[in-house]
């Protein structure tokens, strides 16, 4: 099962896909994720992206499309990917499916999170992510503390593209580049709305009703 977890920036996909990593014993991809280890390596394709990522534009779709083949490819995932947020264009859907075509697997479902706005500034503005353990907190809706998190207090970093004027750049990318894409899914019958607004835990079980809906 190839899942494709679709929505705004700040619209909860990574914690969802961490959940159904978990329970599904998938293996998530998040090209956001891909691409700040390239930068933290500093990699000749993290140099190159650096100033791109920090204004909220989107990268290039052959430094994308490179990242993604190399998963794909890769038998030890073979039909077990969640991505998340990918693809984020109509080429890179394409792009998608002719890959997933060539190595012989087939996208299972896009779920989509719907979440308005104003929510969206509050959960990125707030958003901390630890850079030991990678756990994503929100010092308005979900702040970190010893009883949810075994790191020290100190490895809670924040993104340099989750700044306001950056975070409205990057809905507004979200509006007029990725959306689109949601024609093509629903053309292809494999479209499912969440309300991304509800509980963590809420929006989980409505996804675990729609992945074993799909499985029998
Ligand atoms: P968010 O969904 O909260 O914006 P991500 O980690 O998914 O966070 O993406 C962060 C940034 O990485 C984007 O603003 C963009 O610059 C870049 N990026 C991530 N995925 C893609 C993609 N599929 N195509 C182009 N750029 C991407």
């Amino acid at each position: 099962m190839n899942i494709i977890l679709f929505g705004p920036p700040g619209a909860g996909k990574g914690t969802q896909g961490s959940k159904i990593v978990e329970k599904f014993n998938l293996h998530k991809v998040s090209t956001g994720d891909l691409l700040r280890d390239e930068i933290k390596n500093n990699t000749d394709i993290g140099n190159e992206i650096r100033s791109l990522m920090d204004e909220g534009s989107l990268i290039s779709d052959n430094i994308i499309n490179d990242l993604i083949i190399k998963v794909i490819s890769n038998k030890k995932f073979y039909n077990r990917l969640i991505f998340d947020g990918y693809p984020r264009n109509l080429n890179q859907a394409m792009n998608l499916d002719s890959q997933i075509r060539k190595y012989k697997q087939k996208i299972s479902c896009v779920l989509s999170l719907n979440v308005d706005k104003e929510s969206i500034i509050k959960r990125i503005s707030g958003r901390q992510t630890c850079i030991n353990c990678g756990m994503v907190f929100n010092e308005h809706y979900y702040p970190a503390s010893n009883k949810n998190h075994a790191c020290d207090p100190k490895f809670l970093s924040k993104r340099t593209d989750d700044k306001k004027n950056t975070i409205q750049h990057r809905f507004e990318t979200y509006l007029n580049k990725t959306l689109p894409i949601l024609d093509y899914y629903k053309e292809q019958n494999l479209f499912h709305q969440i309300n991304g607004i509800a509980e963590i835990d809420q929006i989980f079980e409505e996804i675990c009703r729609i992945l074993a809906s799909l499985e029998t």
